[in-house]
């Protein structure tokens, strides 16, 4: 198959073929305030299945479900409770998944086999143009080959997927660059079950008490069940193994310093790079103090380790508030949660 790059800042017909291609079952790249998306009409079980087949996506891992219209919501979720509309009016359209009980018109393929589903109002003008020209919730997970770290640009999205997918929406660089915060509405209290771009702080301010899924914290063993099933794959990783080292920017910098070996990569902060530049493979990822830049940058640093010959990465990872919380929990699952943390006799 070949993939098409449409892009709608040179061709006023891009938004209307990409709605044309998904109204018919085709599945297509496009771009999101988070990361760029694998979309298929949501109602339709066979477009649903080219994604996980163009992935190589587990069965059991759930997409979320993208609307351009807060009242599309019922025709997706049994129940819109009041919990739920107060996070919608505080921050949709934006990078938050809330996970509600199923309605019937969503396929199981859809919800990865689960009795709810998450749903997503994103910002960004084109992923809205584009649901609105498809005229159908979009299902779409991130779109990148099941493992590899998300994809933040359409380049990133043609590595992995050309020839698999009927087209691309080319919409630039993603501003918020990690994927939806998504929190769950279905249990006795709310639970965060992945950071994103809006935070636990955020969420806090809307609903007081948001139990947080220790799958944040610590890594699942394949065989369990568990809350969000996304979470507990190995995701985000490089080819070579990574090692989170937890602390202060300097003293992880030091730490690092001390293990470089020949073929050695270094993920790190902007302002620690001339500590290793000439001794490893450096790849920053934005200012130490600076999270937010962090978060758009980690996915393309991820991935450039992927064109060198280093054989192990070390990762610096910022403290875990705000947006920060995002992007040390994507640091640690490319690392498999294999953490040296230099703070422990600190506590
Ligand atoms: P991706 O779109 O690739 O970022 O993956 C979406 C992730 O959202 C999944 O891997 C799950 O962790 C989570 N998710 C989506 N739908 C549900 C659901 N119904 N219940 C729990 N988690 C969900
Ligand atoms: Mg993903």
């Amino acid at each position: 198959m070949q993939t098409k790059l449409l892009r709608p800042s040179e061709d006023p017909t891009a938004i209307e073929q990409a709605g044309e291609l998904l109204r018919a079952g085709e599945v297509v790249g496009i771009p999101t305030e988070t990361v760029y998306g694998l979309a298929a009409d949501a109602r339709n079980p066979e477009a649903v299945a080219r994604i996980f087949e163009a992935k190589g996506r587990p069965q059991d891992n759930p997409l979320i479900v993208h609307i351009a219209h807060l009242d599309t919501v019922h025709d997706i979720a049994a129940d819109f409770p009041p919990a739920a509309q107060a996070l919608a009016k505080a921050y949709w359209p934006g990078p938050l998944t809330i996970i509600l009980p199923k309605q019937d018109s969503i396929p199981m393929v859809t919800s990865g086999g689960l009795n709810t589903v998450g749903i997503r109002f994103p910002s960004h003008p084109l992923a809205q143009a584009i649901i609105r020209a498809a005229g159908v919730p979009l299902a779409a997970p991130s779109a990148n080959l099941s493992g590899r770290p998300s994809t933040t640009t359409a380049q990133h999205v043609m590595e992995d997927l050309n020839g698999k997918i009927a087209a691309v929406v080319d919409g630039g660089a993603c501003t918020v660059g990690v994927e939806s915060t998504v929190v769950s509405l279905c249990g006795a209290r709310p639970r965060l079950l992945r950071p994103g771009g809006i935070s636990l702080e955020q969420l806090r301010a809307v609903l007081g008490e948001v139990d947080v899924d220790r799958a944040l914290r610590e890594r699942i063993d394949d065989t369990e069940k568990v809350s969000a099933p996304g979470m507990k794959y190995r995701h985000y990783a490089p080819k070579a193994p990574v090692t989170v080292v937890f602390g202060s920017p300097k003293a992880s910098a030091d730490y690092i310093a001390s293990r470089l070996g020949d073929k050695t990569g270094v993920l790190c902060f902007d302002d620690c790079a001339a500590r290793f530049r000439g001794q490893a493979v450096v790849e920053t990822f934005g200012p130490s103090a600076d999270a937010a830049e962090q978060a758009r940058e980690v996915f393309d640093a991820l991935r450039r380790f992927d064109t060198t010959d280093c054989t192990e990465i070390f990762a610096q990872c910022p403290p875990s508030d705000g947006i920060g919380l995002a992007v040390s929990n994507r640091i640690k699952k490319a690392a498999g949660f294999h953490v040296i943390d230099l703070t422990e006799g600190e506590k």
